[in-house]
């Protein structure tokens, strides 16, 4: 007797012949959410830690592509800052990917730090404490929030 081949995101039964690791609900499932997590990261610029799980579900050529077309858009459109590196440097940590292999320049290493982190959070990165966005000092600890420039 054949092994029954089972969908490795909700455990039912697959009973067609693809072969597919998913059925075909969940196939359309996590491709809508690749679309979603793609969006995320071209309008709002954000990828985060749960997206990364999502799109480890994928093929790495599916990864590639993203990562291709995600660099691309945010070439033509002269977002290639620090937002934008942070994203790309955290796709290629997850997914090793190796964009001279896929015929890109050498992207600059550029990490979130945990600054940074905190300050999306609305916390002060000194005292972590729930803060406001446009304040410029933390009203618990003093530390400048906004820097000089
Ligand atoms: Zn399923
Ligand atoms: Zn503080």
């Amino acid at each position: 007797m054949a092994e029954l081949e089972k969908c490795i995101e909700c455990g039912k039964v697959i009973k067609d012949e693809s072969h597919a690791p998913y059925c075909k609900k969940c196939d359309e499932k996590l491709d809508k959410h690749f679309d979603t997590i793609e969006d995320n990261i071209l309008i709002f610029r954000e990828l985060l830690d749960s997206e990364i799980e999502t799109l480890k579900k994928f093929e790495s050529e599916d990864i590639n592509d993203l990562f291709k077309r995600v660099h691309k858009k945010f070439k033509d459109d002269n977002k290639l800052d620090n937002q934008s590196l942070i994203i790309l440097n955290k796709l290629k940590d997850a997914f090793k990917i190796d964009e001279k292999k896929l015929g890109l320049s050498p992207i600059p290493v550029v990490k979130e730090t945990r600054e940074d982190r905190l300050l999306k959070n609305n916390q002060c990165p000194d005292c972590e404490k729930e803060i406001q966005k446009d304040f410029s000092l933390c009203p618990y600890c003093g530390f400048k929030l906004k820097k000089d420039k």
